[in-house]
């Protein structure tokens, strides 16, 4: 007999929020939320063969996104401090400001910015939720389709916070190919809004393309810094030391590295007449994460919290991204996915 979602989660004792209970503003986050998730649920379970993949947002105020695998079903989800969090996070007023990083441009892309900007059905601060959304979920669905392709019938779990752990190569592996492939699908996202609302040239992709990079940034600093699991002003970055073999997550700045490379080797791959150049790439979409962190956390230094770690690290970030690129080719769950080219 096939069980209903809901039976599902009650047989698994999952702790879910109920959003008919909120009557209050988050009431709308909540369902706009839970619809995307369930939305992109939707057009990649069945495609990937992974069906059904149960989403739910879990009743906790703490910041996290999670994949499960229990008792042979799939399961996604959110915590209701993400929502929140983030969408209050990604308001309008953040991002008017955005449209100065065309000044870091050449012409071509300027006007890409200025189109962006002039199209009424166009919000610079949707997009970046949005671009911030399908990375979580292609984050989080990589991790059930590494699941699915361990044989035994063990149960796996794996979350995004980011604790003080013992070192786990293995963990490290999932993240970085997880982090990749969600980084790829947010490129493909990009694309399908530039025909969505007829956007045609190549500054208007570029600026999108910008745009997207700097909302992973952004997610990944809220994220990792503690800076989403803070409800009131006036917020403090909780500084994270640099490492390597540590924890189950790689470091910020080496994950903040590879989705850049991930961008720069699927574009110059996917859209060669782009020419992207990995420069322009990392100054624009940098500096759009620091216009945004200067509006956020107006009293910190900013870039030297977020990049410096990436710039004074960069030959061993790059080194260590090598090292797990070249684990990742070799580990039976990532050779398995890409025979199948997932
Ligand atoms: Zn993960």
């Amino acid at each position: 007999m096939i069980k209903s979602k809901n039976e599902i989660i009650e047989g698994l004792g999952l702790d879910t929020l109920n959003i008919n209970e909120h009557e209050d503003n988050n009431f709308e986050v909540y369902k706009y939320f839970e619809g995307e998730f369930e939305k992109l649920i939707s057009t990649n379970a069945e495609l990937y063969g992974i069906e059904p993949v149960i989403f739910y947002i879990d009743n906790s105020t703490t910041c996290n996104a999670f994949a499960t695998k229990r008792n042979g079903y799939n399961i996604m989800g959110i915590t209701k401090g993400y929502p929140i969090l983030i969408g209050n996070k990604f308001k309008k007023d953040f991002f008017d400001s955005l449209i100065f990083a065309a000044f870091l441009n050449n012409e071509s892309v300027s006007d890409g910015f200025a189109s962006l900007y002039k199209n009424e059905n166009f919000s610079f601060s949707k997009f970046m939720l949005d671009c911030s959304i399908h990375f979580t979920f292609h984050h989080e669905f990589r991790h059930l389709l590494q699941f699915n392709v361990i044989k035994d019938k063990t149960d796996n779990h794996l979350t995004e916070n980011c604790f003080e752990r013992p070192f786990d190569l293995k963990k490290h592996i999932l993240e970085y190919d997880a982090d990749k492939s969600a980084a790829n699908k947010v490129v493909l996202y990009a694309a399908s809004i530039l025909r969505k609302f007829g956007f045609r040239t190549d500054g208007e992709f570029l600026a999108l393309i910008y745009c997207a990079l700097g909302s992973l940034f952004i997610t990944r600093v809220l994220f990792n810094y503690g800076l989403v699991g803070q409800w009131q002003e006036p917020l403090k970055p909780n500084p994270m030391e640099f490492y390597t073999k540590k924890n189950w997550h790689p470091h910020p700045a080496i994950r903040a590295l590879n989705l850049l490379d991930s961008f720069n080797v699927f574009i110059s791959d996917g859209y060669p007449h782009l020419k992207i150049e990995s420069q322009k790439l990392i100054t624009n979409s940098m500096g759009i994460t620091k216009l945004y962190l200067d509006k956020l956390l107006p009293n910190v230094d900013t870039a030297g919290l977020i990049f410096g770690d990436m710039f004074s690290e960069i030959e061993k970030s790059n080194e260590y991204n090598n090292y797990l690129h070249n684990e990742a080719l070799s580990d039976p769950i990532i050779q398995q996915l890409i025979d199948k080219s997932l």
